[in-house]
């Protein structure tokens, strides 16, 4: 498929942000990353015409791409700032990742699929991002880099993994969705300066299971 992003492309990412500050979305950086990422790119093209609207839709490997709305919503939680090293589990498609890069965030990602890592990989580097891929068990988080001034979750958790709050930065934030396999709420845990950690609890989300050693078992 020919990667094009026309007049009508921009023109459909300028509602679709109008939508999101109608949902309460009001980060202008979050807003201008939405408006500038050319999400109809990773679709399939039997999806192509809906990449505007504000729901999930299935990609490779029985996957996700997230609902616009929830790309959002986590990215502001996590306070995705410029200089910050972020991890993000469940690289997915690789539209988080963008968005976040747009943030100006020092991003890594890791995915479980290796499929789905080395496609994302390929459309990234096509855009001229390149956050750090790796291709692993996310729930682990990923010690190399540690520690990170933020770290976001992209699939539904059971419960939240002691790694991931160890590998977090004193003041970071973990953005993690929580509950069962088909609903979680929204966490934002936050580590303090003096190592207490606080949550801070929102609505419901459904995203797919978090898998691996810290996660849901197949
Ligand atoms: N952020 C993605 C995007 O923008 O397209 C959406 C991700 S999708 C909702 C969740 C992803 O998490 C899937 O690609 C899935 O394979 C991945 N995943 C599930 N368990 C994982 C784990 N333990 N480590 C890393 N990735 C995992």
């Amino acid at each position: 498929m020919e990667l094009k992003d026309t007049y009508k492309h921009k023109g459909m990412r300028k509602s679709l942000v109008r939508k999101l500050r109608e949902k309460g979305i009001s980060n202008e950086r979050v807003l201008d990353a939405i408006g500038k990422v050319p999400r109809h790119w990773f679709f399939d093209e039997i999806f192509v015409e809906h990449a505007y609207q504000d729901k999930a839709f299935p990609i490779a490997e029985g996957q996700t791409i997230s609902q616009p709305y929830t790309v959002a919503f986590q990215t502001d939680l996590l306070e995705a700032k410029p200089g910050k090293r972020i991890l993000e589990i469940g690289t997915g498609s690789g539209y988080q990742a963008c968005v976040l890069v747009e943030n100006g965030v020092d991003l890594v990602t890791i995915e479980y699929k290796e499929k789905l890592s080395k496609l994302a990989q390929k459309m990234l580097k096509f855009m001229g991002y390149s956050p750090r891929f790796i291709i692993g068990d996310g729930s682990l988080g990923y010690d190399k880099f540690a520690p990170y001034d933020g770290i976001i979750v992209t699939a539904g958790a059971p419960t939240v993994p002691k790694a991931l709050i160890d590998q977090l930065k004193p003041g970071g934030h973990l953005v993690i969705p929580v509950g069962n396999r088909t609903t979680q709420k929204m966490l934002r845990l936050t580590k303090q300066l003096d190592g207490r950690i606080t949550k801070e609890e929102y609505s419901n989300f459904s995203f797919v299971p978090l898998l691996g050693d810290e996660g849901w078992k197949k």
